[in-house]
C-alpha cells in the first residue's frame, strides 16, 4: 500500500480570532454581489487545502471533518489528480461529448461498470451533479417501465433542481416556498431503528413500506424506488439490517427499478466501494458524485445495460456530462483510493471514532447527551438527545447541536450537521487524514459535547 504524502502541514493552528481581516474583507465583498439565498456554515475563506487541513486567507489552519460535504476522500489536492487535472487542461479542457467524443469518458464507464455491485451487463452515463444523477436515473426507469410513479422514502434528500426537491424529505431550507414540485412522487417511512416507537426488525419495515406501496400506489404503476442505502443529509441513518435487501427483492418481484443512490456514500466513504455492499444489494441503477472525481464536478449513472439502452439516442446527455478534465480526475482519484486502500482507513476512521464516543457517553453517564453513534466507515454520526432521554423519549437535541458545531469551529475544527430534527453531529473526513489530526480533531468534539453537558 502506498504511504499518504502530505503537501502542507497536518496541524490545527488558529492564530488568533476569526474571521480574520482578509476573510472579513472577502466577506464584505461577498455580500454586495452574492445572492444570500447562498449560506456558508463557516466564516473564513480558502486559500489552500491539502489531506485532513484547510487553510484559510489569515493562516489559519482547520481540521476538515466535512470533506466539502463528502467529496474530498482523497484530499482536496491530492498529487494524482493535481497531476492528471494539468495534464488533461493542457490538451483540451472540453469538446462536448456528445459531439466530438473522447477517451477519458469510456475509462471512467469501465471504470464504474466494474466497480459497482453485480456482474451483470451495465452501462454508465456521466453528468455533473448529484441531483443530475438522480433525475436522469428516474427518466430511465420512467422509459423503461412505461410507469409514473416514484417511491421515496421519509428523511431522504436527493438534491434541489425541481425533480430531486420532491424526492427530498425537509422542507427547511430545502423546499420552502419553492414549489410546486414534480408530480406522481410518493413518500414512505424509512427505517429509523433509533426512532422506531418499538424495535421492529429491517424485513418488517420493509414490509411496512411496501404494503403502503401496494395499497396507495399500485406496484403496477410504481416505475422506481429511490433511496440511498445510508441516509445522508437526513441524519446518516443506517437502516435495519434486512430492509434493503427486502425492498430490492420486492422491486425486482414487481418490475420496479431499484435506484440506489449513492451519491454521498459511494467510494470508499462506508467502507466499501459502495454502500450497498454491506447488505450484498445489487441496484438496477447506481447514482454516483462527490467522492467521484477528486473534488472536480462530475457524477454518473450506471445501471442495467438493458434499462440504459432502452433509451433513444440523444435521450440522454448534457453539454458539460462527463467532462475531460473531471474524467481524468476521477481516474486519478480511483487509482488513489486504490493505492492508499482507503476503504481499510474508513473502517480504521469508523473504528478511532466509534471508540471515542463510546468511551464518552459512558463518561457521561446520566448526563448522557449521545442518543446514538452509528454510520459505516468515514460516513458516521452522533444523534444527541436532551440529557438522560437516550433510553427513554430520546428528545431531539438541536441546540447542543448547533453549539457543539460552533464551540468545534471555534477551535479550528470544522464539523457539519445533519438530520431532520437538526440534531446530528455528522463526520466525513477526507478518507486520507492521519490519525494523530483525526484524534486531535475528536478531542475538540469531546471538549465541546463536555461544555455543552455542563
Ligand atoms: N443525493 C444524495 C444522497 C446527496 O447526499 C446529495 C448531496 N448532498 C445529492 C443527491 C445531490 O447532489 P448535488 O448537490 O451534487 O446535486
Amino acid at each position: 500500500m502506498a504511504e499518504i504524502q502530505y503537501r502542507l502541514e497536518q496541524k490545527r493552528a488558529i492564530l488568533g480570532a476569526f474571521p480574520g481581516p482578509k476573510s472579513a474583507a472577502l466577506n464584505e465583498r461577498r455580500k454586495s454581489v452574492v445572492a444570500g439565498g447562498v449560506a456558508s456554515s463557516v466564516p473564513v475563506y480558502v486559500q489552500d487545502a491539502d489531506g485532513g487541513i484547510i487553510k484559510d486567507v489569515d493562516g489559519n489552519s482547520f481540521i476538515d471533518l466535512g470533506s466539502g460535504i463528502a467529496v474530498t476522500s482523497v484530499g482536496a489536492s491530492d498529487a494524482a489528480v493535481v497531476a492528471a487535472v494539468q495534464e488533461q487542461a493542457a490538451h483540451f479542457t472540453h469538446t462536448c461529448f456528445m459531439v466530438t467524443p473522447y477517451e477519458g469518458y469510456i475509462a471512467v464507464a469501465e471504470e464504474l461498470n466494474q466497480l459497482t455491485p453485480g456482474d451483470h451487463e451495465k452501462r454508465t452515463v456521466l453528468f455533473n451533479s448529484g441531483a443530475e444523477a438522480v433525475e436522469n436515473a428516474i427518466k430511465v426507469a420512467r422509459l423503461a417501465t412505461d410507469r409514473d410513479a416514484i417511491v421515496a422514502f421519509d428523511h431522504a434528500y436527493h438534491g434541489r433542481t425541481n425533480l430531486t426537491m420532491a424526492l427530498t424529505a425537509k422542507a427547511m431550507p430545502y423546499k420552502t416556498n419553492f414549489g410546486p414540485f414534480a408530480p406522481e412522487i410518493y413518500r414512505v417511512p424509512m427505517s429509523y431503528p433509533f426512532r422506531e416507537a418499538t424495535e421492529i426488525k429491517g424485513e418488517e419495515a420493509a414490509q411496512r413500506a411496501i404494503t403502503m406501496i401496494e395499497k396507495q400506489i399500485g406496484s403496477e404503476s410504481v416505475a422506481a424506488i429511490v433511496i440511498e442505502p445510508i441516509q445522508g443529509e437526513g441524519g446518516f441513518i443506517v437502516p435495519a439490517e434486512g430492509f434493503l435487501p427486502t425492498l430490492a427483492a420486492w422491486a425486482k418481484d414487481n418490475g420496479v427499478v431499484f435506484i440506489a443512490d449513492e451519491v454521498q456514500s459511494g467510494f470508499c466513504r462506508t467502507g466499501a466501494w459502495f454502500a450497498s455492499e454491506h447488505e450484498g444489494v445489487v441496484p438496477d441503477i447506481i447514482t454516483m458524485a462527490k467522492g467521484i472525481g477528486g473534488g472536480m464536478p462530475l457524477s454518473a449513472i450506471t445501471g442495467r445495460a438493458d434499462l440504459l439502452d432502452a433509451v433513444h439516442p440523444g435521450g440522454l446527455g448534457g453539454t458539460y456530462g462527463g467532462n475531460p478534465v473531471a474524467c481524468a480526475a476521477a481516474l486519478a482519484a480511483i487509482t488513489s483510493m486504490r493505492e492508499f486502500d482507503l476503504n481499510a482507513r474508513a473502517q480504521n476512521i469508523e473504528k478511532i471514532v466509534g471508540d471515542r464516543m463510546a468511551a464518552l457517553a459512558e463518561e457521561l453517564g446520566e448526563n448522557n447527551i449521545i442518543g446514538e453513534f452509528r454510520g459505516r466507515g468515514a460516513m458516521v454520526a452522533i444523534e444527541l438527545v436532551k440529557p438522560g432521554t437516550a433510553a427513554t423519549t430520546k428528545e431531539a437535541n438541536a441546540e447542543d447541536t448547533k453549539a457543539i458545531a460552533a464551540a468545534c469551529l471555534g477551535a479550528g475544527v470544522i464539523i457539519l450537521t445533519c438530520g431532520t430534527y437538526g440534531n446530528v453531529v455528522r463526520l466525513l473526513p477526507p478518507l486520507v487524514i492521519s490519525d494523530e489530526l483525526l484524534n486531535d480533531g475528536l478531542d475538540v468534539l469531546c471538549d465541546a459535547i463536555r461544555a455543552a453537558v455542563k
